[in-house]
């Protein structure tokens, strides 16, 4: 789950991180009231959606001429006028793809005179399974630029979780910003705070692109993008007011509200299967012959009718789906109920391109038989693939 920037910042302040000041939006005039609570005399105005970029981001309805996502505001009108630009627009930036997001929100926030922008994140590495920082000089651009361009200059390092956070952690990141004195004493500080908010919120990650220093010597975190485990939110009910759903892919959240591992991808190809690993290899044979799956969807073991109608209309609903394949593996889960909730599905939502299913194991006669028996026009499949040769034919046939 990925939150707004301006959350990000309120939890981190929480934390002890050194954050400017700086209200949410959600009209002109409440940009506007925002910003004559912070003492100027500069202010930025910032779209709040969840990508990043924002700074060289194009509002469609705009025009090339007009100014990105982040824009600095030296009077109320400049904040009117900003507000007034962004809210209700589409931002297309380059982590958005063409589509781009509508902002819904903004963020009104004390702006600051920068001498350095660097880069500072937190993440899991994967491959030694702790909590790693990435630090880099090169901050307020695009990192993976950074990153390709010129490697040496990305600092990285893990955090041993029997030891946590030490002394010397909070110099590594000092020393990788190159930073000395003061401002090695802040830089370690905001380190360890980071490492807590980490811990403390189960995050899968935080990036602060820019962490700022200041005219004044201060170090400051000027945008922070903050997301968590989805798997530990139910440890964090007080983080859960902090989703945006108008951010999320609505058949994502139609799947998650049932429980259904759901994921959208390119193809024409429907699939509906129970385990991850099936669900993979649905997916490969899928390509083997020749096309390419719509969707990643894992009904799961012990999934109930229900269960499987919401699958079955979340795939129909997609118009991309050029056919859908089923195949089930009864174990826990058996194969009458899926073919039940196949063809009530496929009943009320009116099943209008092919459809070929596989299935396999408990009850699979009884299965067979329901679905034979429902007068609806499905293809039967002996094996993995058998199903996927008959779904891939059915599909070129109909077009
Ligand atoms: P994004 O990464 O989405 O483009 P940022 O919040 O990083 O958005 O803003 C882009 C740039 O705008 C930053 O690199 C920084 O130079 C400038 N900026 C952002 N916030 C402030 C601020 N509070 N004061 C001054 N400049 C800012
Ligand atoms: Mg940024």
């Amino acid at each position: 789950m990925n939150i707004h920037e301006y959350q990000a910042k309120e939890l981190l302040a929480k934390f002890g991180v050194p954050v400017p000041a700086g209200f949410a939006a959600m009209s002109v005039e409440e940009a506007v009231a925002a910003s004559r609570q912070l003492p100027g005399p500069l202010y930025v105005v910032k779209a709040q959606i969840h990508a990043g970029g924002r700074g060289k981001g194009k509002f469609k309805e705009l025009g090339p001429d007009a100014k990105g996502g982040v824009r600095l505001a030296r009077t109320e009108e400049e904040v009117r006028a900003a507000a007034t630009d962004m809210l209700g627009n589409t931002l297309v930036t380059i982590q958005t793809g063409e589509a781009g997001k509508q902002v819904n929100r903004l963020y009104v926030t004390d702006g600051v005179d920068i001498a350095k922008e660097f880069y500072l994140a937190l993440l899991v590495d994967r491959a030694t399974g702790r909590i790693a920082f990435v630090a880099s000089t090169e901050g307020g651009m695009d990192i993976e630029t950074v990153a390709h361009d010129t490697p040496e200059k990305i600092h990285t390092f893990a955090v041993d979780p029997a030891t946590g956070f030490q002394p010397h952690h909070g110099r590594a990141v000092a020393n990788a910003l190159g930073l000395k004195g003061d401002l090695a004493k802040q830089a370690a500080s905001v380190a360890s705070k980071l490492y807590d908010a980490f811990l403390g919120t189960d995050a899968s990650q935080i990036e602060i692109n820019p962490l700022a220093i200041t005219d004044d010597g201060k170090l400051l975190v000027l945008d922070a993008k903050v997301g968590f485990d989805s798997n530990a939110m139910f440890r964090h009910k007080d983080l859960a007011g902090l989703r945006d759903e108008t951010e999320e892919d609505p058949a994502e959240l139609e799947a998650s509200k049932y429980d259904l591992a759901y994921i959208k991808l390119d193809g024409d190809i429907g699939c509906m299967v129970n385990g991850a690993g099936l669900a993979m290899a649905t997916m490969d044979i899928i390509k083997l012959n020749g096309m390419f799956p719509a969707n990643f969807l894992d009904v799961g073991g012990g999934a109930s009718k229900e269960k499987v109608t919401a699958a079955f209309k979340i795939i129909l609903a997609d118009p991309a789906v050029k056919g859908i394949l089923v195949n089930i593996f009864g174990g826990i889960m058996k194969c009458d109920i899926i073919a039940e909730g196949i063809v009530a599905a496929a009943k009320e939502v009116n099943l209008s391109v092919p459809l070929v299913v596989r299935l396999e194991g408990t009850n699979v006669e009884k299965g067979k038989e329901i679905l034979s028996n429902s007068g609806l026009a499905i293809v039967p499949a002996n094996d993995l693939g058998d199903a996927a040769k008959k779904i891939v034919a059915e599909v070129q046939k109909a077009a």
